[in-house]
């Protein structure tokens, strides 16, 4: 998993274990200005893990993490400081409305001219209506809106992001994914974490499929793929090893049919 310029991310021999549950294996991860690596696996596999070990809200059981630069082991406030994170299905603070939460975030992080940033993300997001609104009593969809502008306000060189388009319908999945590419084509780099292959296909330079913590496969989207007429679909079976036939003989078998219990 590496290129050649001087990583932004960089992990080596990171792991971690949750009591004597070893939730990634020790692994080795590079990124560099200007890409969009994204990590994929089914539920479980580790990816959430693996986001919050790089951004300094889960020390690693052993191995480095630098991270801009800074030493994300002895120093994660000073991570956190510098990047952008999207976690998963995580919702803005309950008691605050849109409004304030953008103009908290941008005040936190320097923004300038902030009331107009702020005007921007609600209208670009669609949010002018509930602008007002506790975030508690915002949709699943609308409370992610919230968390993604936040993210994007800034700008950050660094982004991290974790199943971030889960709740999204199609109209923002497109203009958030057609505003993470612009980021990238302009110099910013992203991190992200998923189930969703087409999003693989459609945003990522470079990827690396895990399963029960441990890398399977890195490299290119194409250079994954065995021949032309492979999907990333077929990669990700073959390599997760659910094959289809072991799919259709469960089925056969009435595993997912309870109906004549
Ligand atoms: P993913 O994001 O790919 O769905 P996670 O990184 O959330 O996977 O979880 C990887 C594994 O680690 C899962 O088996 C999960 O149950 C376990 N796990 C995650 N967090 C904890 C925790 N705090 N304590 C114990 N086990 C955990």
């Amino acid at each position: 998993m590496t290129a050649s310029s001087t990583p932004m991310v960089s992990a080596k021999d990171m792991a971690k274990k949750y009591g004597d549950f070893i939730a990634l294996h020790p692994l080795n991860v590079e990124v560099h200005a200007g890409e969009f690596f994204g990590v994929f696996g089914p539920n479980g596999a580790g990816k959430s893990t693996f986001i919050k070990l790089l951004t300094g809200q889960l020390r690693p059981s052993k191995g480095q993490i630098e991270v801009l630069g800074v030493n994300a082991v002895a120093d994660p406030q000073k991570v956190k400081a510098n990047i952008g994170i999207v976690p998963e299905s995580e919702s803005p603070p309950s008691f605050l409305t849109p409004t304030e939460f953008l103009e908290f975030v941008a005040r936190l992080r320097g923004v300038e001219d902030m009331k107009a940033k702020v005007e921007h993300w609600l209208d670009w997001f669609g949010l002018q209506e509930k602008r007002d609104t506790m975030c508690k009593d915002l949709s699943k969809g609308q409370r992610q809106k919230v968390m993604l502008a936040s993210a994007f306000i800034h700008k950050p060189k660094l982004l991290f992001l974790d199943e971030p388009f889960a709740n999204l319908d199609p109209i923002y999945q497109r203009k958030c994914r057609e505003w993470l590419l612009d980021h990238v084509a302009n110099g910013g780099t992203i991190f992200l974490c998923s189930h969703v292959l087409e999003m693989a296909e459609r945003m990522c330079n470079r990827m690396a499929i895990i399963n029960d913590g441990k890398v399977l496969a890195a490299g290119t989207v194409k250079g994954l793929k065995r021949s032309a007429e492979e999907t990333l679909e077929d990669v990700f079976i073959r390599l997760v090893g659910r094959s289809i036939e072991d799919v259709e003989r469960l089925s056969d078998e009435g595993v997912n049919d309870d109906s004549e219990e």
